[in-house]
């Protein structure tokens, strides 16, 4: 899965929203989010993001914003 990281926080470009196939991108408290369950790993939101907030899971950056991006996407 990708992982929204903490570049995106008061950004909110919706380039990556809009390219999205599967629609998995949301909205949480200061950021977007992607739904682990639901991101396909295609990576196409990845370029299209301005403040290269978007990682693949394997990046170590991304790795402790996993469980943030499951909150919001589920909660918010
Ligand atoms: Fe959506 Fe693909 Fe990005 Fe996952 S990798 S959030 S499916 S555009």
């Amino acid at each position: 899965t990708y992982v929204v990281t903490e570049n995106c926080i008061r950004c909110k470009f919706m380039d990556c929203v809009e390219v999205c196939p599967v629609d998995c991108f949301y909205e949480g408290e200061n950021m977007l989010v992607i739904h682990p369950d639901e991101c396909i790993d295609c990576g196409v939101c990845e370029p299209e993001c301005p403040a290269e907030a978007i990682l693949p899971d394997t990046e170590e950056a991304a790795e402790k914003f996993l469980e943030l991006n499951r909150e919001y996407s589920e909660t918010w």
